[in-house]
């Protein structure tokens, strides 16, 4: 009777559990048919940078369904979320919701159809290119999870959607709209980003620096222009520029400490209308990568320094010198991983995920204005963790060489959104529970 007994409880017990054994798996692999469709909408209806109304709109009316108080309008477009559960840490989640003016050519039958004319004039296409449509998604995968878990936390949750990441700006803009004023201010902030370079489901994160300072710079070379069969009468700008070009490979092959890294890329190099016109200016578009303060630093100094000093070579008089313009506005700064909550996350993702699908990846020059939450203030535990989206069965076809696979930005990135949003949204779930543990 009694081992009857036992039996049928164990049955039971077991009929209640499914195969996964764990209720955070399965609540999100139940909530993945509603989260996909979400996830569909947003791909095909993408919204340019600081112009994410419907967007965050959309997003703004679920979290008010959960019980979040939700305060739109934050630094223009973005979104703040809150839900206070008792004492203990306050915990930012942030999604970006910007995409990019880029002509989507996936083929996937949700694709964007969205044509818009930039501020600057140009035709194009708005497409999801950069997956915050996958970070949307696990925001709001998170907080339903977080909301339907609230016997399992304590603390606060401020869960943000962030405009106008692609240009270095929503974070800015939210913080100065007060969002540590204005809102509780957090202990710890933890958000993701979707990886092309991984292949899908698969966690990656970097301890200290991920992500580089980010600077664009403008260089406007004047000359003396004139006819191209009389040079001697001229100062030809081309040529200048030229040089300018090639002195500036110098900052990081002789000046740089070649432990720092760092990038100095002339991206656009324009000048001239005809073949025998000498121009009488040349404008040059530089991208400035770094990680350390001293190390921008010292590339900014040598750019205006270098550019000056190939002026003066080429006998420029001083009315005439090159005029350097560092775009402060577009700066974003290097984001860096906290030592504490890098090292707990880490640890809790390979234990939950396994050690084949958690791995320390190197930093990457690319730039993410999530750095600038943790830079308002430095006593919070920061995080930033990658996902992979390379579709498996295309990641093992390039036998694992990211490389000839579409990257982010591409028009052709079409990423495994199921196993990034459910991967992301059980791990954004753990890491937060980790962080709001009781007592
Ligand atoms: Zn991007
Ligand atoms: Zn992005």
């Amino acid at each position: 009777m009694r081992s009857q007994l036992l039996a049928a409880t164990l049955l039971l017990a077991m009929a209640a559990t499914p195969a996964s054994a764990d209720p955070l798996r399965d609540a999100v692999a139940k909530d993945m048919p509603s989260l996909l469709a979400l996830y569909k909408d947003l791909h095909a209806n993408p919204e340019l940078s600081m112009q994410e109304v419907k967007s965050s709109a959309k997003l703004a009316a679920e979290a008010k369904k959960l019980g979040f108080e939700v305060t739109t309008g934050v630094g223009k477009t973005g979104v703040v979320a809150v839900m206070k559960n008792g004492p203990g840490p306050v915990l930012l989640l942030r999604a970006d919701m910007d995409a990019l003016p880029v002509t989507e050519q996936t083929g996937l039958p949700f694709a964007s159809k969205v044509r818009v004319t930039t501020a600057a004039g140009v035709e194009t296409g708005v497409m999801h290119a950069c997956g915050h449509d996958t970070h949307m998604t696990t925001w709001l995968g998170t907080a339903r999870r977080l909301a339907a878990m609230k016997d399992q936390w304590s603390g606060t949750l401020v869960m943000i959607l962030q405009p106008g990441e692609e240009i270095g700006f929503g974070a800015k803009a939210m913080l100065d709209d007060g969002l540590y004023s204005r809102f509780p201010k957090p202990t710890h902030a933890i958000a993701f980003h979707d990886a092309a370079a991984l292949p899908a489901g698969v966690i990656g994160y970097s301890n200290g620096y991920a992500l580089a300072n980010v600077d664009s710079v403008d260089i406007d070379v004047k000359g003396i222009g004139g006819h191209g069969a009389y040079p001697q009468t001229t100062k030809d700008p081309i040529v200048l520029a030229a040089r300018i070009v090639g002195a500036l490979q110098t900052l990081v092959s002789r000046e740089n400490d070649p432990q720092s890294p760092a990038v100095v890329t002339v991206g656009s190099f324009h000048a001239g209308a005809k073949h025998n016109i000498i121009s009488d200016n040349a404008k040059l578009q530089l991208t400035v990568r770094s990680y350390t303060d001293e190390t921008r630093k010292l590339l900014l100094d040598g750019i205006r320094r270098i550019v000056r000093g190939e002026a003066i070579a080429a006998g420029m008089p001083e009315d005439k010198m090159p005029v350097v313009t560092i775009r402060e506005g577009e700066y974003t700064p290097a984001t860096f991983n906290t030592e504490k909550i890098t090292a707990s996350t880490a640890a809790l993702f390979t234990e939950r995920f396994g050690a084949d699908r958690v791995i320390a990846t190197p930093a990457v020059m690319g730039g993410e204005d999530f750095s600038r939450f943790w830079l308002a203030d430095k006593s919070i535990e920061s995080l930033i963790f990658w996902v992979g989206g390379a579709p498996k069965d295309k990641w093992d076809a390039a036998g694992g060489d990211a490389a000839k696979l579409p990257s982010l930005h591409s028009p052709f990135w079409a990423p495994d959104a199921e196993a990034v949003i459910s991967t992301a949204t059980e791990a954004m779930t753990a890491a937060a529970l980790d962080v709001l543990k009781k007592g």
